[in-house]
């Protein structure tokens, strides 16, 4: 059975092509420490030692969507919602460009209160700080695309969440499987760089479809892939689904290291939710494939709010001396942090 591992991952390491069969054979294979010294090794081969950092801006915890699994769904009466005036998002972004933070990712709920004007407002005046700049916040038409392109932004995150079409309608009622599609083909044909993504442990997803999920970031192909764990949130109506989280992070990091074999020169975060499952899981990832951390950098007060499962790391230093003691914890296992925008090297050479 190893021998049989070694050899698919060999070829693998050399062609970057796996099929879907041969996929399912890895994840099925119980042991992964052979799979996150081959994805580490390839990570190291495409794009280098550099960590990237990404600041983090979660400026509305509103969502007129209903997904089961996350703590934002509007039925969640639970959660105190907030929204960051245009003025405090921009603050939080200077801040973390101070701090030396050269991208800014915003993200948000689906929250339709922040008008297309609005938005364009904020990503130019983040732009003028003279950083790269990810938006991250849902389903959005192909001409409010084309406005926040125009405006400045350099990148765009939305998850296919799963390419099981009936498993994702299932989870998130009134949202179309094709429009997400369609989402991130529009994304794709502005000039984006595009992140996509999967959750790992999703009620009766099997190890078939999350070797389909990667070939669909493959195909596609991606720029970033985000691979996170599912984490039960016991405000939603999947809080008894696997409530500890059993086996979700080895999951996650064997198709973590899976996306990184198949597509070497894209960007790969460590994932917040890997850290949230298990201390020291981000750093877990950046062992096995993964180039990119996206730390926090908005107020303290809005993080703890901004709740899609409970665990969330909310570290307390200030994020200049966060991203000081990263420096030294990378510095350990031979790594330093990205300097520049830090594009996907996938994304540059166009592919
Ligand atoms: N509203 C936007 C962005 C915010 S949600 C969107 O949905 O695209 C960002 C991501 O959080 C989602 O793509 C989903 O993959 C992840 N997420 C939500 N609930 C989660 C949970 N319970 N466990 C792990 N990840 C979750
Ligand atoms: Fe809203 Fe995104 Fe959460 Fe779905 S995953 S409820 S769209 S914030």
């Amino acid at each position: 059975m190893e021998s049989e591992i070694k050899k698919l991952l060999a070829k693998a390491k050399k062609e970057h092509i796996l099929t879907q069969g041969e996929l399912t054979q890895i994840l099925a294979y119980p042991s992964g420490s052979l799979l996150y010294a081959a994805a580490d090794e390839i990570r190291r081969q495409f794009v280098g030692d550099e960590v990237h950092l990404r600041g983090l801006i979660e400026f509305s915890n509103y969502c007129k969507q209903n997904c089961l699994y996350c703590g934002l769904r509007r039925e969640n009466k639970k959660i105190a919602r907030y929204r960051m005036e245009v003025d405090e998002i921009l603050a939080a972004a200077a801040r973390a460009k101070e701090a030396g933070y050269e991208t800014i990712v915003l993200q948000s709920g689906e929250d339709d209160s922040y008008s297309t004007e609005k938005i364009v407002a904020i990503i130019k005046g983040i732009k003028a700080l003279g950083v790269a700049l990810t938006l991250s916040l849902g389903e959005k038409s192909y001409d409010e695309y084309e406005a926040y392109r125009q405006a400045g932004a350099n990148r765009y995150l939305l998850r296919i969440e799963t390419t099981d079409k009936k498993l994702y309608e299932d989870l998130d009622p009134c949202m179309s499987w094709a429009n997400r599609l369609k989402c991130l083909e529009d994304l794709k044909v502005l000039g984006y760089e595009v992140g996509s993504g999967v959750l790992v442990g999703l009620p009766s997803q099997t190890l078939e479809s999350l070797a389909r999920d990667i070939l669909f970031l493959k195909n596609f192909p991606v720029h970033m892939a985000g691979i996170g764990p599912f984490i039960a949130n016991p405000d939603t109506p999947l809080a008894a689904y696997n409530k500890e989280g059993k086996n979700n992070l080895e999951l996650a990091l064997k198709v973590m290291t899976l996306t990184r074999l198949l597509m070497p020169s894209i960007n790969i975060p460590a994932t917040t939710a890997m850290e949230a499952l298990s201390p020291g899981g981000r750093f877990r990832a950046l062992q096995a494939g993964a180039n990119v951390i996206m730390p926090n950098v908005s107020d303290e007060n809005y993080r703890r709010l901004y709740k899609l499962y409970p665990g969330k790391p909310l570290p307390l230093e200030d994020i200049k001396t966060y991203r000081a003691n990263l420096e030294i914890k990378l510095k350990k296992i031979g790594r330093s942090i990205g300097l520049g925008h830090g594009a996907s090297k996938a994304f540059l050479s166009g592919n």
